[in-house]
């Protein structure tokens, strides 16, 4: 297995693979219109991996073409839903086979370390796919309570093309998390991947089609935000865009919807999450962990991460110890060594992002408890050391602004009103951990917090089963669990007059 090599055993396997770097359009790769390209680079080396096709407007007009057409024919939308079910589960085994070359080229394409691409990313990304192909066949339509003399059935209709924007820190998940829900129904996808991350969305466009999706229903468009996005978020005949990234882009997503054909826009944005330790929380070094975990998961590249800690005084020096040294105690490294723990974070441009960020906290006046400062100087790469600021106030830049890197802001209170407060005071609401033995605690504080996910007594719990998503800035949709379902199909009505039921004949013999 993958993860029982070395790093240079690794770095051999990643050295021999060769991206596919086109488009997919119509079940075939293309190169784009106007033979444009862009680079996508290894963050942990700043090398250059491949030259990706940019889709232009015009590749992005084939691909909606591609998939309008193969929706209105019925080759995928009229097959019945067990049959796509079959389909997508070949898929999920797909995923599987092909795990070591995809966790390959997500961690070259992300810096994420290897260990986190291949159990978490892909082995998720099989799993996802998995669990919405076995829903197929288990959904059922209604009836409506009507007069007597009518049937009125409500059916579950795909909304037809479906584009969708993805973000560039867990990139085939992401494209796994709409590709489910939004095929299984019936509809056609369009996926453009960040173009910082391009790669494992553009070889899975691949596995679908050996899986048996048929030609135009899933067509992959690389390219950047302002062109390729831009196009598929204006574009008239897309009936809906799921849209997962920043809060600032999901606001141009709703801007184009509206100067383009009022299509659906269904939303995934970003987060600053508390994390709230109450003095009863219980074991402290479990606690400490959850919340290192929580925070540099993924460099803190994570949309749900644990930002904000928020620690009541009584507490707080005996908490931070524990956050500290586990936060130096992790193993920063080549993201190709399966050892390593935390990789590269995904570009110069964010690494100087979040060190701006840092030297901000300081100059507001926060105390910088441990980091601050890039680290593995001399491999090319964009690393910083996991960072922790304590006396940050919730009016300072780093308690209010997504850094999207490694950094914890601690926060400590005294009171549960206070605390609540200072939680949901923040524009977004993706997720809020809290630790406390107290079941009544518990509940109350879970039911005051503005957050689309609450974790009690763990932090960034997720499962396929389970809806994900955000209040405020942080989203209007919902992924994963049958809802996700409900965000690309739209209850139709058909309304069928019978006649009056005959009155009753009373037989006598
Ligand atoms: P981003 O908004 O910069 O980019 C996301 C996607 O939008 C990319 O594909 C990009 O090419 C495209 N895009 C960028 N500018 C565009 C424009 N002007 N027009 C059209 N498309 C454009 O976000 P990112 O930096 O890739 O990802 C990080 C963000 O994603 C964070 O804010 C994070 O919280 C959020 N995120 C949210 C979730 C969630 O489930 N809520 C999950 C993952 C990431």
């Amino acid at each position: 297995m993958l993860l029982d090599r070395d790093a240079a055993e690794i770095g051999a396997m990643a050295e021999a693979l060769r991206p596919e770097t086109r488009a997919f359009i119509d079940g075939e790769y293309r190169t784009g219109s106007l033979g444009e390209s862009f680079t996508t680079e290894n963050p942990a080396t700043g090398e250059a991996i491949a030259k990706v096709v940019l889709c232009t407007g015009e590749d992005v007009d084939a691909a909606v073409t591609s998939a309008r057409t193969a929706f209105e024919d019925g080759r995928w939308s009229g097959r019945s839903p067990r049959d796509r079910g079959r389909v997508l589960l070949r898929l999920a085994e797909l995923i599987d086979e092909h795990r070591e070359e995809l966790a390959l080229l997500e961690c070259l394409d992300t810096g994420k370390p290897i260990r986190d691409a291949y159990t978490a990313d892909i082995t998720k990304s099989a799993a996802m796919t998995r669990w919405y192909a076995e829903a197929a066949d288990k959904l059922y339509d209604e009836v409506a309570p009507t007069r007597p003399d009518v049937l009125a059935v409500v059916r579950r209709e795909p909304l037809g093309v479906v584009g969708c924007v993805t973000p560039w820190n867990f990139p085939l998940y992401q494209a796994a998390y709409k590709l489910g829900p939004v095929l299984v129904s019936g509809n056609s996808l369009i996926i453009k991947p960040a173009e910082q991350t391009p790669l494992t969305t553009i070889r899975l466009a691949a596995l679908a089609l050996e899986a048996g999706v048929p030609p135009g229903v899933l067509n992959v468009v690389p390219g950047d935000g302002p062109i390729t996005g831009a196009a598929l978020g204006r574009h008239p005949d897309v009936d809906c865009l799921a849209f997962t990234g920043s809060t600032a882009t999901a606001r141009r997503f709703l801007a184009y919807s509206a100067e383009s054909n009022a299509k659906k826009v269904c939303v995934e944005a970003g987060g600053k999450s508390p994390h709230i330790v109450f003095p009863d929380a219980g074991d402290l070094d479990e606690v400490a962990e959850a919340v290192v975990w929580g925070i540099f998961y993924h460099q803190g590249q994570v949309c749900s991460a644990g930002s904000r800690l928020f620690v009541h005084r009584a507490i707080a020096g005996e908490l931070l110890d524990r956050v500290v040294l586990l936060a130096e105690a992790l193993r920063v490294g080549d993201p190709l060594d399966p050892g390593t723990q935390v990789g590269a974070l995904i570009s110069d441009r964010q690494r100087r992002r979040v060190m701006d960020y840092i030297e901000r906290g300081r100059a507001e006046g926060a105390r910088l408890l441990t980091g601050g400062h890039g680290t593995r100087a001399g491999t090319g790469g964009h690393f910083i050391a996991p960072t922790v600021f304590d006396q940050v106030r919730n009016d300072m830049t780093i308690a209010r602004e997504e850094i999207f890197g490694p950094v914890l802001a601690v926060l400590p209170f005294d009171d549960i009103d206070e605390v609540v407060r200072l939680a949901n005071d923040t524009a977004y609401g993706l997720g809020a951990g809290l630790w406390t033995r107290d079941i009544d605690l518990a509940l109350g504080v879970a039911a005051r917090l503005r957050a689309g996910q609450v974790w009690v007594n763990n932090y960034d719990g997720s499962d396929w089963s389970v809806p994900w998503g955000g209040f405020k800035q942080s989203g209007t949709a919902r992924d994963k669990s049958l809802h996700a379902i409900d965000e690309y199909t739209a209850p139709k009505a058909t309304w069928i007059q019978t006649r009056p039921p005959a009155p009753f004949t009373l037989v006598t013999r």
